[in-house]
């Protein structure tokens, strides 16, 4: 299986969620949002193809890392992928983060009928959701870019099947 990517891993962020973190950069995004600060990440066709193996690969060669972080781009474009790499991240230890346009009302919703985007919804540790709304930025809410998004307990909100905000 192959993912889209729009670039390297990047290591040792601080600010991409908890923990010293690497950044898997999916390529791909429909959501457009005004002042999105990656807007070379939204078209479908530019970026790298990459096999899911050798993304785990590099993964599992890291140093130091509390996590990966999903970001994008949005990696529910691509939810077999992310998956997999979701799932070999919790096999060597790594939590897992990820970032997205969608609300988890959607996700949830969406869930329903697709059984992969609820395994992928379940090998989330924290979902940051909704999209960037430019009115509403922020420097006050950590990890996020404007305050309508939330840090999500991604797994709880599949188990109860309601909104669950993260607390660490
Ligand atoms: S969801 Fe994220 S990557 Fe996509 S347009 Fe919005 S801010 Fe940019």
């Amino acid at each position: 299986m192959k993912i889209r990517l729009a670039g390297e891993i990047s290591t040792d962020s601080v600010v991409d969620g908890e923990g010293l973190r690497s950044v898997v950069w999916c390529q791909g995004c429909i959501h457009n949002c005004p002042g999105c600060h990656n807007p070379e990440t939204h078209s479908f066709e530019s970026g790298i193809l990459k096999e899911v193996s050798e993304v785990c690969d590099e993964i599992a060669s890291l140093e130091f890392q509390d996590g990966i972080t999903l970001s994008g781009g949005d990696p529910m474009c691509q939810v077999d992928a992310c998956l997999e790499i979701a799932k070999f991240c919790h096999s060597i230890g790594l939590n897992v983060w990820c970032y997205t346009g969608y609300t988890i009302e959607a996700l949830l919703k969406r869930s329903k009928k697709e059984k992969n985007m609820k395994e992928f919804l379940e090998n989330i540790d924290v979902l940051v959701d909704s999209p960037f709304i430019m009115e509403l930025k922020s420097y006050d809410v950590p990890f996020r870019g404007s305050s309508n998004q939330r840090l999500i307990d991604s797994k709880r909100s599949v188990l109860l099947d309601e909104v669950v905000l993260y607390k660490k």
